[in-house]
């Protein structure tokens, strides 16, 4: 008998696209993942064949002139993945270590992640290759506005909508907005749902900053009784303290948690009495870093991972958790607040060690589900109460656990291979209805 498409082996299809067997490249480990997945729910061989590559690769170069005078080139990538369910959608970074395979995979995880939420967007993602902290604001805004125009034909409210991402923030998508209305054919206000994320002021919606690190703190909340950790009291250590876990961390504290280590680019801080999250964060503000914080002891990595917790919170940058990071972690649970923040070999050992990882598609769905939100508001020309956002976005996260945690209970797998499962039911059902043009 032949085999049928559904039951080609998993590797025919990276061999048949050609792809580098290289297990340390991001975008091979997200590909994986997916076709673990796959298999387990037996998903078509055409639909895992879209899904491995892109749809479109978008890579612009464009000039900002400088404060002296002199024009500086930039590179800049816009990767629309998938957009089955709807338009692409994804944020952007401003960040010197902007690669082409990496915002591939960010935009793979973007596909999966609004579908493991079943908002109607697909996937995207795009960065510029740049350190902010060299620009100053003028700078800053003639590169936004230069990336906008640069991308510019390929994106739209209807097509593909940017957000904000590492690096880049809500005067920046006001920036983005701004030059994309301006420019001839856009000139209608509707063109403001070009980008989410954006100042509440200029079509931004109430809980939009906070919104990862809610969507964290209530997907914990949906799911940590049934692994038998009670929130109030619970400890937990945060990797990373900027939008997400400094939002996130002062969430699950008002929770009932103790936030006992932090780490972020400026050092690492422990108190095992708690670290007031709602001070911490102002100090960073201030200071632009966690380090000399005073009401906690200043600790080295290895201490920091070594921190005996319930739950550790990676929100930082990708691929940081490698063997080694792995190996020092003391906790029951990992809730991936940042993309892909374990490398195969970490991912790996937290697996070894029985460690309960709520992967980044579920855990960090919370930011692109309010950005989802706030294109609605725009679209009907409304706006929701912090409270509706709220009520709105916590029903989407407890929906999305519970579907995940039944997808685990069928299939009996990881929570990651659980909820690759639950995004690619919803886009092989979608397929399934579309058909493959023509
Ligand atoms: P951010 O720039 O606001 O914060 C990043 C944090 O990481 C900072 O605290 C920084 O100090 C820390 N960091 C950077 N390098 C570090 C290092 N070498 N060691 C320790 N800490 C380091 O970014 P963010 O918006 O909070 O995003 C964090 C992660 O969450 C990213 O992976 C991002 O893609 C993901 N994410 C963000 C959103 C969102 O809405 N902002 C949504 C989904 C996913």
């Amino acid at each position: 008998m032949t085999a049928t498409a559904t039951e080609l082996p998993r590797g025919s299809v990276t061999q048949e696209l050609g792809f580098p067997d290289d297990p340390d490249n991001l975008y091979t480990q997200t590909v994986n993942t997916m076709l673990n997945a796959a298999d387990l729910i037996n998903l078509k061989h055409r639909t895992r064949i879209i899904l491995a590559q892109p749809k479109n690769e978008i890579m612009v170069h464009f000039p900002v002139k400088m404060d002296d005078g002199h024009h500086k080139l930039f590179k800049g990538y816009r990767i629309q993945h998938n957009n089955a369910c709807g338009p692409y959608k994804g944020g952007f970074r401003f960040h010197p270590d902007v690669h082409l395979d990496d915002v591939k995979s960010l935009a793979f995880l973007m596909t999966m992640k609004c579908a493991v939420v079943r908002i109607p967007f697909g996937g995207g993602k795009g960065g510029v290759k740049v350190d902010t902290r060299e620009l100053s604001d003028g700078e800053l805004q003639r590169l936004s506005r230069r990336y906008c125009s640069a991308i510019m034909d390929q994106i739209g409210p209807d097509v593909d909508i940017p957000a904000p991402d590492v690096g880049t923030n809500a005067q920046i998508m006001a920036w983005f907005a701004d030059t994309y209305m301006m420019s001839s054919a856009h000139q209608h206000h509707d063109a403001l749902r070009c980008v989410t994320g954006k100042p509440v002021e200029f079509g931004g919606s109430e809980g939009r900053e906070k919104a990862t690190g809610q969507g964290v703190a209530d997907t914990l909340a949906e799911m940590l009784p049934g692994i038998g950790i009670p929130l109030q009291g619970m400890k937990v250590s945060l990797l990373g303290f900027g939008n997400v876990n400094g939002w996130g961390g002062q969430i699950l504290q008002d929770m009932g948690a103790t936030i006992v280590a932090v780490a972020d680019h400026t050092g690492f801080i422990r108190n095992d009495n708690g670290i007031d999250c709602k001070a911490l964060y102002q100090h960073n503000m201030q200071t632009g870093g966690i380090a000399g914080y005073a009401e906690a002891d200043a600790i080295n990595e290895e201490d920091f991972y070594r921190t005996q917790v319930d739950v550790f919170i990676p929100g930082a940058l990708e691929q940081m958790i490698k063997e080694k990071q792995a190996d020092w972690l003391d906790c029951k649970v990992m809730a991936e607040a940042a993309n892909a923040p374990c490398d195969p070999s970490g991912d790996r050992r937290c697996q070894e060690k029985g460690i309960e990882v709520i992967p980044a598609i579920l855990a960090n769905a919370g930011g692109v589900t309010v950005s989802y939100f706030e294109w609605v508001q725009n679209k009907n020309a409304v706006t929701w109460s912090a409270e509706q956002v709220d009520r709105e976005l916590n029903r989407h996260m407890v929906v999305a656990a519970q579907r995940t945690l039944a997808r685990r209970n069928e299939l009996k797998c990881p929570l990651r291979e659980a909820a690759f499962a639950s995004a690619l039911d919803h886009i092989g059902d979608v397929y399934k209805v579309r058909g493959i043009f023509p």
